[in-house]
């Protein structure tokens, strides 16, 4: 059956050599791919190669966490400028959000959330879906993301413990699982204890495969394969509801 990969980057500099025939096999085996945008170059490649493979790759724009270093209000201010003008030809607002494993100091944290917020409130104006990355920081993410009115969030790569699962699924935002559930017990774990309404796949690729080799969004078959493992339930069955779960997170826009 034909998946989507609800995030990955095939834009990055990973698929320079090969990226037709990478986007050959992704065609051949996914229904479609969100594109994750990540920083005002990637946000504009990512729209690039959206528009070359139409209909199959939806993109995002957003601002990625580890990517603000160096960058001030009024370039922000620009990145979201950016993205309202493209806002009808993109289907979230992402990845944005906060990294406590890269950022260690207080100072630089600060400075996340500020970026983070200004971003959320984009994501009000405008009414898209937000993809959020919470890498070690998600206690104080789900504590940021209560006080806005979003239409859809997007837990991407989740790994808050249980009881953060918990208010994420109360709220009826998504958990994404990367391909990390193919090593990781934290994510099976995750897994175990979500409804899987609230359940997308998604690989990160080029990030996020085993042994640190190239990820490719095709491996959402290998994560299929270990979640129906996990859950006892019947892959097929299970890959439609990932599907559906998908195309209700980003609003049925595809
Ligand atoms: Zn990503």
């Amino acid at each position: 059956m034909k998946l989507i990969d609800n995030h990955c980057h095939l834009d990055f500099p990973h698929y320079e050599k090969d990226r037709e025939e990478v986007m050959e096999k992704c065609m051949e085996k996914l229904e479609l791919v969100v594109n994750s945008g990540s920083s005002p170059e990637n946000n504009m490649s990512s729209l690039e190669l959206s528009r070359k493979y139409e209909g199959f790759i939806y993109p995002t724009m957003g601002m990625h966490p580890v990517k603000i270093d160096g960058m001030g209000l009024e370039q922000l201010e620009k990145v979201k400028q950016n993205i309202r003008e493209h806002q009808k030809e993109i289907v979230a607002v992402g990845e944005i959000g906060m990294d406590y494993h890269h950022e260690t100091s207080k100072e630089g944290r600060k400075k996340q959330e500020r970026f983070f917020k200004r971003l959320l409130k984009l994501g009000e104006e405008t009414g898209l879906p937000v993809v959020v990355h919470s890498r070690d920081a998600e206690k104080r993410v789900l504590d940021i993301l209560e006080d806005y009115e979003l239409e859809s969030v997007i837990m991407h790569c989740f790994n808050g413990d249980m009881n953060m699962v918990e208010i994420a699924v109360k709220r009826d935002y998504y958990i994404s699982v990367s391909t990390q559930v193919l090593y990781s017990k934290r994510v099976g774990n995750i897994v175990e204890n979500t409804p899987v309404e609230n359940i997308l796949l998604e690989t990160d690729a080029p990030f996020l495969y085993p042994g640190d080799g190239r990820n490719f969004p095709y491996k959402v078959h290998e994560s299929l394969i270990k979640i129906a493992d996990i859950t006892g339930r019947e892959e097929e069955k299970l890959g439609k509801i990932f599907n559906r779960n998908t195309r209700n997170a980003y609003l049925k826009v595809f």
